[in-house]
């Protein structure tokens, strides 16, 4: 069903959900971009419908309501734990269409790699009903299309804002009660067809095209373009990489809480393990593997998708200006030299 509402008939009725459901959706937070005079956008709980970001992208993704970037696993004293608590309520969150094929991406991650799920994980994702926010045009830094992430019928609702107005299409048998007094109106969201960033993710044909692929020096330009600052898998809608630290109580410090916060696979020291051992030294190793699992290792291992959706953060956060875009692009190119020269080597 279909629906229009005024922004007031969405806030009585945002009252009324939040008995059950805590609503969460981008938010703008006035001076707080990491510019002066700029804002920043991330999710948040909201209470009304103006606080909604509508026309922007969100500078964070939605992943940050599932998988904070830190959050307490449990609490422990000298001889016993407890797990921290869940929200009870159910999370009602509006999402872009590629923040929805990322979802997707985590629960592979967290539900289905390896034998067991990440119960932390899971108790925020059964509680998820998704409503889809219409992207418009999208911006300058997606490039969802060529990802194959435009698209989705995976939702609860479906919202597009227009003059302090929502036109709202509701698919979800427990949304449907809400919204029967509104006002009925025609709407299915309509998606971005067309990106002005297009990417062209090249096939590896072969283990010895990865293995030179891996060799070029296209990777050496980032030793002095990239500062392994981590800004870019931080704002990464698909990026899951944590580590867990403990926190003692200075009061007793046998009891405490053990945290986990987002890790970077770009910072220095990553990969260090005991016995000094280092995999990946330099900033172009750190590029090399993070463009590689994004559109090639991760594709090989669960053999359906590539994990980036295209939603184009990182390039909007990236300090130094690199485009994983570009980098992608720069990447074709280098399958292609190497995969000629191969064939002429085998043709002599
Ligand atoms: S790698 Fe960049 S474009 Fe791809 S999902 Fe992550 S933030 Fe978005
Ligand atoms: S690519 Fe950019 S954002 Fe990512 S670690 Fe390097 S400098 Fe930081």
């Amino acid at each position: 069903m279909g629906y229009k509402l005024s922004f007031g008939e969405a806030d009585r009725i945002f009252d009324s959900l939040q008995k059950e459901y805590e609503i969460w959706a981008p938010k703008r937070f006035v001076g707080k971009g990491r510019y002066s005079d700029t804002d920043m956008i991330r999710y948040d709980k909201i209470h009304r419908a103006d606080e909604i970001e509508f026309n922007e992208k969100s500078d964070f993704p939605a992943k940050e309501v599932l998988t904070p970037i830190t959050e307490t696993l449990f609490y422990f004293t000298e001889d016993e734990y407890r797990e921290s608590k869940a929200t009870k309520k159910k999370l009602l969150i509006f999402m872009r269409p590629c923040d929805v094929h990322a979802k997707y991406h985590q629960e592979k991650i967290y539900l289905e790699n390896g034998d067991f799920a990440d119960s932390y994980y899971q108790r925020m994702s059964e509680k998820v009903k998704i409503v889809l926010m219409e992207c418009g045009e999208g911006w300058d830094t997606c490039f969802c299309v060529s990802m194959g992430t435009n698209r989705t019928d995976d939702y609860a609702a479906a919202v597009r804002a227009e003059d302090e107005a929502m036109f709202l299409e509701i698919k979800d048998e427990e949304l449907a009660p809400y919204f029967q007094k509104c006002a009925s109106a025609r709407f299915t969201p309509s998606f971005v067809e067309e990106n002005p960033l297009q990417v062209t993710v090249p096939e590896i044909p072969n283990k010895e095209v990865l293995t030179e692929l891996k060799r070029h020096p296209m990777w050496d330009e980032f030793d002095k373009r990239c500062v392994s600052c981590g800004a870019c898998t931080l704002a990464c809608s698909t990026c899951t990489c944590f580590t867990t630290s403990d926190i003692v109580y200075q009061e007793n410090s046998n009891a405490g809480e053990r945290k986990r916060t987002s890790a970077s696979c770009q910072i220095e020291g990553f990969t260090d393990m005991a016995g000094g051992i280092v995999f990946r030294n330099t900033a172009g190793e750190r590029m090399r593997y993070k463009v590689l699992h994004k559109f090639h290792d991760y594709k090989a291992r669960f053999r359906d998708f590539h994990m980036c959706v295209g939603c184009g953060r990182c390039i909007s956060r990236c300090p130094e200006l690199i485009s994983i875009a570009a980098t992608v692009d720069k990447m074709a190119a280098a399958v292609d030299e190497i995969t000629a020269s191969q064939k002429a080597e085998g043709g002599k």
